[in-house]
């Protein structure tokens, strides 16, 4: 199975997804999601016993570009938080 890939301007935050292994279901920001260096990934948090829990989807961030072009749609905290980023606080 794909693991699919979320645009983070999409609506992945109220995307349901479906373990294949477990009976587990649940939106990204329930799973079991580990940050790396411009994208996030959502494994289930279900039990798995010795498998490894099977990654369910890929958030990738935006470039700082895409950022600045979504700008309007970003709450104050997302804004702030990515000023601070960039070192304009
Ligand atoms: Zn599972």
């Amino acid at each position: 199975m794909a693991v699919p890939i979320f645009d983070y301007f999409s609506d992945w935050r109220t995307r349901r997804l479906t373990c294949p292994a477990c009976v587990w279901e649940g939106t990204f920001e329930a799973g079991d999601r580990e940050l790396f260096d411009g994208l996030q990934d959502c494994s289930c948090p279900g039990a798995h016993g010795l498998l490894a829990a099977p990654m369910l989807a890929i958030l990738q961030f935006p470039t700082e570009g895409e950022w600045r072009e979504h700008w309007d749609e970003l709450s104050e905290a997302e804004q702030r938080h990515l000023q601070r980023g960039w070192g304009q606080a």
